[in-house]
């Protein structure tokens, strides 16, 4: 009986994969040159590397969804980043989605990661390695308590300023998405003069377990569309002040007329995307 109803699970699981987008059906990576297409959320990559999943500084978290393919810019910059946590600050990083082998849409989590140039990082540090199991399900620990809004103390340490700061130092890094009060924490701790980094730490609920780095389009990419630049400034005051959550909400008028939400636009696929999935 147990076995049965166990089969019956696994059949259950396994069956989840037909709501599967075909971006997550493709055979492995085109042999084309790499080049990321179209914008972060509607997009697609042309040209894949992955990243191997043994390397100096960083475990690849559940390898299994094959989440780890990425430009070689993008691949090239986890490399570097986990060189440096491993000399420096004798830590292993444990890396969290990039895009699929051809980018495009995920069925499950995020609607970004599509043009293989973000990449997840987690803030748990592994100072001991996880194990193959562990990799596979791994548990998330955030530096955030959510209720008070306020940075676990015992949980924030040195080495996440450090890791961020030393990513969005670099030239190809766009934007890093933390959750507001990890972004309160970095323009609290930052007190040198050179405070430019900071802009491109952008608020966003969510990650408050990782953090999310964005890279600018690749120049060789021709049809990557890049965001918008961040606001300028350091982006430490009224914009982050604005994130907080109100003590109180504010009352609701009475005889208010509801507006009907706006019906959200269909994303069409960038054309040039369309290739990727039909050809093998
Ligand atoms: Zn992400």
């Amino acid at each position: 009986m147990m076995r049965l109803s166990l089969s019956f699970c696994l059949s259950f699981l396994f069956s989840a994969s037909l709501y599967a987008t075909p971006w997550e059906q493709v055979s492995g990576p085109t042999n084309n040159p790499s080049s990321s297409i179209g914008s972060y959320a509607n997009g697609c990559l042309d040209g894949a590397s992955p990243l191997p999943l043994n390397g100096i500084g960083y475990q690849v978290l559940r390898s299994k969804t094959k989440r780890y393919y990425g430009h070689p810019h993008t691949i090239s910059f986890v490399e570097e980043l986990a060189k440096q946590a491993n000399h420096d600050l004798n830590t292993t990083l444990l890396i969290g989605d990039l895009s699929l082998a051809r980018g495009g849409r995920f069925s499950s989590g995020h609607t970004s990661h599509q043009t293989g140039l973000d990449i997840d990082i987690w803030l748990r540090l592994a100072d001991e390695p996880l194990s193959y199991n562990e990799l596979q399900l791994p548990k998330p620990i955030s530096v955030v308590d959510l209720k008070k809004y306020k940075i676990l103390e015992h949980r924030w340490e040195d080495r996440h300023f450090e890791i961020i700061r030393s990513a969005a130092q670099n030239e190809d890094v766009a934007r890093i998405f933390v959750h507001p009060v990890i972004k309160e924490q970095l323009c609290k701790q930052e007190n040198a003069s050179e405070r430019n980094w900071l802009r491109k730490v952008r608020p966003w609920w969510g990650h408050h377990y990782h953090f999310h780095v964005r890279l600018s389009c690749p120049t060789s990419s021709a049809n990557c569309v890049d965001q918008a630049p961040p606001p300028a400034g350091d982006g430490c005051g009224a914009e982050l002040a604005s994130w907080k959550p109100k003590a109180t909400p504010p009352p609701v008028k009475k005889n208010a007329t509801k507006i009907p939400p706006k019906p959200k636009k269909r994303k069409i696929i960038p054309s040039r995307c369309l290739p990727l999935i039909t050809k093998r």
